[in-house]
């Protein structure tokens, strides 16, 4: 079996790529800058198999030493046909059949996923959730993904887009939300929301998520107060989560968990308290172990997972 595997996630700020060897270490990396891309779709492609290319030329490597590329974009993703159906915070990108343009290039076998789906293949395999049948994976991020191991599969839904936990609404009535609903998860605790309220609070608008953090643990009062505030939102949106599919195990990504120090606690306490008592009880909640690899080794499982379907 061809020992490599190429995986690319591609995000709403920079795309991390690498080369996975057989025994599952990463090999190469690269890191492109997403916004220099903006606007041009082509250019971003390009760019992405020019980067591909290179990894492969580093490590003295041929196309066909490679089993598979795996691609996650941050968006809905057909992924049975490789159809990257939009980008809402990437322009210009609109029913792009992008698996068949990189196969046609490279000629190598593509798979195109949703990115969140690829972090959380990619944590369930290798990370926080070896060994689990039902699991959530959340990003916290700009937005606020979420991606389902369910029966000890992943879950997709009927049109591939399952799992948006950031567009489940918190509470009846509230701001709209680019999605086209109101009030939803990700308005109250996705980054852009987080940076306004720090601003406010510290009266800094340069403030960023890291001060806070910062601020936190040098037992500034406030800030530590906001981060329990927004674990207690965390809290309440995954209390549903819990009481409706009955998980073992929620994974907490994404830069916002950089701070689960500050966030585990509340959040555990605000499920054991609202949850049902049996979900209650059986739920573990932790911080995800892969952090800006987890996409690049989920790539390696749809490519694995790919292959053997054939
Ligand atoms: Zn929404």
């Amino acid at each position: 079996m061809k020992p490599y595997t190429i995986g690319v996630d591609v995000g709403g700020t920079n795309i991390k790529l690498g080369l996975v060897d057989r025994s599952g270490a990463i090999a190469a990396r690269a890191f492109l800058d997403t916004k220099s891309f903006y606007g041009s779709k082509k250019k971003l492609i390009d760019v992405i198999i020019g980067a591909v290319r290179d990894l492969i030329e580093e490590k003295r490597l041929a196309s066909k030493d490679i089993l598979g590329i795996g691609l996650g974009l941050p968006g809905p993703i057909d992924s049975k046909r490789g159809i990257v159906n939009f980008l809402p915070n990437i322009p210009g990108w609109k029913n792009v059949p992008l698996k068949s343009i990189v196969q046609k290039k490279l000629h190598i076998p593509t798979v195109v996923d949703n990115d969140v789906n690829l972090i959380t293949l990619g944590e369930w395999k290798f990370g926080a959730g070896k060994n689990y049948k039902n699991l959530m994976c959340m990003t916290l991020g700009t937005g606020v993904g979420g991606g389902l191991i369910l029966n000890g599969a992943l879950y997709r839904g009927e049109g591939f887009v399952a799992g948006e936990l950031g567009h489940m609404p918190l509470n009846e009535k509230g701001p709209d939300c680019n999605c086209g609903g109101s009030a939803c998860f990700e308005y109250y605790v996705g980054n852009g929301y987080l940076l306004k309220k720090a601003a406010k609070i510290f009266k800094n608008k340069n403030i960023q998520l890291s001060d806070v953090f910062f601020l936190a643990k040098q037992g500034n009062a406030r800030a530590i107060e906001f981060w329990e505030e927004a674990a207690t939102h965390i809290g309440n949106a995954l209390v549903g989560v819990v009481n409706l599919l009955n998980l073992r195990l929620i994974v907490i990504g994404g830069g916002v968990s950089n701070n689960y120090q500050f966030l585990g606690k509340t959040i555990n306490a605000v499920i054991r308290r609202r949850a049902m008592k049996v979900q209650a009880k059986m739920v573990k909640i932790v911080r995800a172990k892969l952090g800006n690899d987890a996409g690049i080794m989920g790539a390696r499982v749809l490519v694995k997972e790919s292959i053997r379907e054939r």
